[in-house]
């Protein structure tokens, strides 16, 4: 290579280094800047204010005062002492800036450094940054749906968009609850009832498919599904033409969504309740409430059902409210009490033993509303949790009741105590062991004692056929309330564990006049009967209700025609009469 080859390659090299756009700079230990490139100068000139370029460290003093530490404490020859150190650049007319600084050791006497300016590459990891955060806020991680605040979003967007909506479209928000959710939790553990949760939010997105590009969660087709709380999912959809296409989603998400889970190696069955709010004028969180409030109401009807919103529905959800904020203190203040209806038995010739036994049924004494009937306040009971503690108090009484009439009344005193038990009380693990503790405490007989459940509990899966089991154990009975007015037929009654059918009133008051109940009455004796049950016939008013069922061979009955339920000193004059 020639001399002058020489100094063009060298030159190529200055050039280079000149026109490079990361900044270098070489500088000795002491810190004494010795060589810099245009570009190291260009990005720390806003670093040095007036002051000269000449000392790395007094250029880094107020941004990175750590080098001169760094440098002195690295001891090896040579290598790498800082890489990638962020350098802020405070604003100097031109923005501020982030700067990316790396030294390194050449040898014992020089140092080099080199600058980027990575303003950009900040910025957008920045955006990146608070894109994922702002996606995250507005994901829920179980179900990785949308969460409550994003639907309220998309709930804003809707109302804007809907200013330029065409004429004669609407939106609708769907409010869906799992029913008795909280005894798959109770059960089976919470995270069975996670999994099942994320079963359920699958079977929704199978539902509102095809849509098959989301834009952060939300469908492009106007549809957004969504998490909101425990077990509680919403459906948005817009651009519908009537609420009627609403109810047939509805319909869909009900059907998917109660086919079969398979669970923790648990088959269960989760069913939802659907509220439908038609967006007409409302802000969002209105809406969600409206399609809330409709939820429940379907919820009340029984649940696996959609219910659409109407206006005179807000003020039966504040009664709700209210009573389930007076429940609570009714416990504490004893407001709750104990009446008892006869249960008779019928003989063949016409007369009636009035000592076969009483059905316990809870009042409430109200300090404004007076007495309130069970059906006003159980459902609410059994959805806020308070059921247990009721049917704990209601089974204590009516145990101390019938213990005390059995040594006050001799022969005339009632031979079987019936108390009303609820599903929501089963799921408490412990029940069984709450039963047999008040058995002791108030020395009540087992074996006199009949818990009276409703079809729909009986016939529910193998967890709950497991505790029925776990009561009979005890010695205690079990009755089949409200025979007739569920799902399970005659044909599933020898699946059920219960000694007593129950026949329900709305048989029996149409037992004279309709052929077509009588022969329901008929039947169910016959199948009872060959099961080793026995049977009771519920609001018998007339003495030609009391011929019909005897006739048909039922064995006891209760109703108004023998009495009404009754306080405990009023029952003992009754059954002295
Ligand atoms: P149920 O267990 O079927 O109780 C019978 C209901 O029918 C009682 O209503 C009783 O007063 C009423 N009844 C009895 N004979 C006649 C009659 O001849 N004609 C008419 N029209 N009605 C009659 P009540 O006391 O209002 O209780 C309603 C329901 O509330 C009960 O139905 C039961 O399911 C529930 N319940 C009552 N007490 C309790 C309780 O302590 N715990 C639970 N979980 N549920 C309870
Ligand atoms: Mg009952
Ligand atoms: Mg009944």
């Amino acid at each position: 290579m020639s001399e002058t080859d020489d100094k063009l390659a060298y030159e190529a090299l200055i050039q280079f280094l000149y026109r490079t756009p990361i900044g270098l700079l070489q500088a000795a230990p002491d810190g004494h800047i010795d060589l810099m490139n245009p570009m190291a100068a260009q990005l720390l000139m806003p670093l040095v204010a007036e002051a000269a370029l000449d000392d790395l460290y007094t250029v880094f003093a107020g941004v990175a005062p750590q080098l001169r530490g760094a440098v002195d404490a690295f001891a090896a020859p040579s290598g790498v002492i800082a890489e990638g150190l962020r350098i802020d650049v405070p604003d100097q007319g031109g923005g501020a800036k982030v700067l990316s600084l790396s030294v390194m050791k050449l040898d014992a006497q020089r140092l080099m450094a080199t600058l980027s300016d990575v303003t950009v590459d900040t910025r957008r990891e920045h955006d990146r940054l608070v894109h994922r955060l702002t996606a995250a806020a507005r994901t829920d991680p179980l179900t990785q749906m949308p969460n409550r605040g994003a639907v309220l979003e998309e709930l804003q967007a809707i109302l804007v968009r809907g200013k330029r909506r065409p004429a004669g479209q609407g939106f609708a928000v769907l409010f869906m609850n799992c029913d008795r959710f909280r005894q798959v939790n109770d059960m089976l553990g919470q995270s069975a009832g996670d999994e099942l949760l994320v079963l359920v939010a699958d079977r929704i997105r199978t539902v509102l498919r095809p849509p098959t590009d989301r834009i952060g969660g939300v469908q492009r087709s106007g549809q957004l599904a969504a998490r909101v709380g425990g077990d509680e999912f919403v459906v948005v959809l817009d651009g519908l033409r009537r609420v009627e296409d609403a109810e047939s989603v509805a319909g869909r998400l009900i059907a998917a969504i109660g086919r079969g889970y398979h669970v923790a190696g648990h088959e269960i069955v989760c069913n939802v309740s659907i509220g439908i709010a038609w967006g007409d004028g409302l802000e969002p969180d209105e809406l969600l409430r409206d399609a809330g409030i409709a939820m429940l109401e379907a919820k009340q009807a029984g649940g696996a059902r959609y219910v659409r919103f109407a206006a005179a529905m807000r003020e039966r959800a504040a009664r709700r409210n209210d009573i389930e904020t007076d429940l609570r203190l009714a416990l504490q203040e004893d407001q709750l009490y104990v009446e008892y209806q006869p249960v008779v038995a019928l003989h063949a010739d016409g007369s009636t033993d009035r000592a076969a036994g009483v059905e316990a049924l809870v009042r409430w004494r109200h300090p404004q509303r007076g007495i309130v009937p069970p059906f006003e306040f159980i459902g609410i009971a059994e959805e806020c949790g308070l059921i247990g503690a009721v049917g704990d108090f209601v089974l204590e009484q009516a145990c101390r009741d019938f213990v005390r009439w059995r040594a006050e009344l001799g022969g005339r005193a009632p031979r079987l105590l019936a108390v009303n038990l609820s599903r929501a009380q089963l799921t408490e693990g412990s029940w069984a062991g709450t039963v047999a503790r008040i058995l002791e405490e108030t020395g009540m007989a087992a074996s006199m004692l009949q818990l009276e459940v409703t079809e729909s509990l009986a016939a529910q899966d193998a967890d709950v056929q497991q505790r029925l089991h776990e009561l009979k154990a005890l010695g205690i009975t079990l009755a089949l309330d409200d025979f007739g007015t569920g799902y399970s037929s005659l044909a599933s009654l020898h699946l059920l564990p219960v000694d007593t059918v129950k026949i329900d009133r709305s048989f029996v008051s149409q037992s004279e006049t309709s052929h077509h109940h009588r022969v329901l009455i008929e039947a169910t004796v016959k199948v009872a009967q060959s099961l080793g049950m026995n049977t009771v016939a519920e609001g018998i008013e007339t003495v030609a209700q009391a011929d019909v069922v005897r006739g048909l061979q039922c064995d006891k009955g209760q109703g108004y025609l023998y009495s009404r339920p009754l306080g405990s000193p009023a029952l003992s004059d009754w059954l002295m009469r």
